[in-house]
């Protein structure tokens, strides 16, 4: 397979990266000059060192955001749209080596990368449009005594926390609104993907962010060095994307200090196929909601659900689709899937494969790992899966289809909605009266009817029940990062 890239270009994006805590406008060492390294999940070698910050060091950070927010607050909000809209074009203009750059340090092909870094710098065009429609309101009150002034405020310094399955897009999404509505900022980035952000740190000074409104802190010890900032009480917002385990700990943490908070958390999407399907549109959608980020994404479905009548022809003809992908590494032309991040991932993958396979599931394609280096996992279907396999309950964040059967809708949305997460489901039905009945009773945040793919900048992102807390992105995005104030005007007329 011919190599588009050269290992010099992969040098140079690695070597133009900074490595650094990035705190008050400046980049500096860890205390104590400790690293960590940054791994190529395609190949197990060393990327790349950055700092690993102590709880000292993100408590300066903590220090710098403090400091930037009055300012940073009083700019007028088209300066602040407008810092957003150069980073937008920033990012657009280098989307090659950003992508490049993902692809080393996370391992999806390089035509995903693409795709992230346009869908993360999205969110910096929309929330730059969004800082100046930022609206309040002016009432008489119900005994005409009164008046009533609203207006809404940035809510402070954030903290964020960010996993490493989209290491541009998950910050993006909150930095945006941030910058935004007013708010200065920590971000800690997951340590297994911490490049991507250090170049969206680099790109958003270029673009004029303003030093000490976004603080970027490395670090091995996520635990150790968040904790004392969520506790310390200067912060007032908490946002994080990541593991429910992880979420049900930091609110418990905010609570202290009664932190405003958003959370993204873990889901367990499943993707129902009714029997009047359109089954070549809901295998091309499968392979989306499937395979997007070789499965490693909140929203990949985790459960086919799929209409006795039609199991058999479209388990056929997904297997075909996911036999037939490319896998290997990601910069490498052709490739279709990557590694996953890391052993870990991959030897959790195939423990719910042999689970279901223990418990009677047929394998229609693939089950396997692929010899290393690196972590690859075949493309894999699994038929006859029974409902309570681990691979129905748990996150597999793999690039594993298990289908299930059902006889009627009813059947269909109860195993649906047998779940404590609640973050996407995916139906697909050519009768309109089905599809907005079962729409309407899904537990979800979002629905994707007759599509694969629910991410975009400019609609409401987020989940009910176990899966979060808050939207991300659309019109409610930057509600997330503002207080409402409401003054009462004493009014003798
Ligand atoms: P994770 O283990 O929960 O980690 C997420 C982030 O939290 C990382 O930055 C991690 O740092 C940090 N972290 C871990 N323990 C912490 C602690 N005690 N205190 C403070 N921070 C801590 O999740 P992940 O494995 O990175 O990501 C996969 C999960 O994210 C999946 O469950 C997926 O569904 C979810 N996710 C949800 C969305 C959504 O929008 N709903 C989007 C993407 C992913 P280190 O990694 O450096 O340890």
């Amino acid at each position: 397979m011919a190599n588009s890239l050269t290992p010099q270009d992969e040098n140079r994006v690695v070597e133009a990266t900074p490595t650094g805590l990035f705190i008050g406008g400046e980049w500096r060492s860890a205390t104590g000059d400790r690293t960590l390294t940054v791994e190529d999940p395609s190949t197990g070698k060393p990327l790349s060192n950055v700092a690993d910050a102590t709880p000292e060091d993100g408590m300066a950070a903590l220090d710098a955001a403090v400091a930037a927010q009055a300012d940073f607050a009083a700019m007028p909000p088209r300066e602040r749209g407008e810092i957003l809209r150069r980073a937008y074009e920033i990012m657009t203009a280098r989307a090659d080596d950003l992508a490049l750059l993902m692809t080393l340090e996370m391992g999806k092909p390089l035509a995903e990368a693409k795709g992230e870094i346009a869908y993360a710098a999205e969110f910096f065009r929309w929330f730059g449009e969004e800082a100046v429609r930022i609206d309040g309101g002016y009432a008489v009150a119900p005994n005409g005594a009164s008046r009533f002034l609203v207006h809404k405020q940035p809510v402070g310094v954030c903290l964020f926390v960010t996993p490493w399955n989209f290491p541009a897009a998950m910050g993006s999404r909150k930095i945006g609104p941030a910058v935004a509505a007013g708010c200065a900022m920590v971000i800690k980035p997951a340590d297994l993907t911490p490049l991507s952000m250090q170049m969206i740190g680099a790109i958003l000074t270029e673009a004029g962010l303003p030093p000490g409104v976004l603080n970027i802190v490395t670090t091995s010890d996520a635990g150790g060095v968040m904790e004392p900032l969520i506790r310390d009480g200067r912060a007032r917002k908490l946002s994080f994307t990541g593991s429910t385990p992880v979420g049900r700990l930091l609110l418990e943490q905010c609570a202290d200090k009664v932190l405003r908070t958003s959370m993204e958390l873990g889901g367990n999407a499943p993707f129902l196929v009714f029997a009047d399907a359109d089954l070549d549109k809901a295998v091309e959608g499968a392979m989306q909601a499937k395979m997007r980020n070789m499965g490693e994404a909140c929203t990949a479905a985790n459960r086919f659900l799929v209409h006795r009548s039609v199991a058999e022809p479209f388990a056929q003809k997904l297997a075909e689709r996911m036999g037939a992908l490319t896998v290997g590494r990601g910069t490498e032309e052709g490739v279709q899937v990557g590694p996953l991040v890391d052993g870990k991932g991959r030897d959790k993958v195939d423990g719910l494969v042999r689970d279901a396979v223990d418990r009677g599931a047929s394998v229609v394609v693939g089950a396997e790992a692929v010899d290393g280096p690196g972590y690859f996992y075949r493309p894999t279907v699994l038929q006859d899966v029974p409902l309570d396999a681990r691979l129905g309950t748990e996150e597999i964040f793999g690039p594993v289809a298990p289908i299930s059967v059902f006889d009627d809708d009813d059947a269909a949305l109860a195993a649906a909605n047998d779940t404590e997460f609640g973050l996407v489901s995916y139906l697909y039905t050519e009768n309109l009266d089905r599809a907005l009945r079962v729409a309407e009773r899904l537990e979800a945040g979002m629905v994707g009817l007759n599509t694969g793919l629910v991410s975009n900048p400019a609609a409401p992102f987020g989940g009910i029940k176990q899966s979060g807390l808050g939207r991300e992105g659309g019109r409610i995005g930057i509600e997330e990062f503002l207080e409402t104030k409401y003054i009462a005007i004493g009014f003798s007329g």
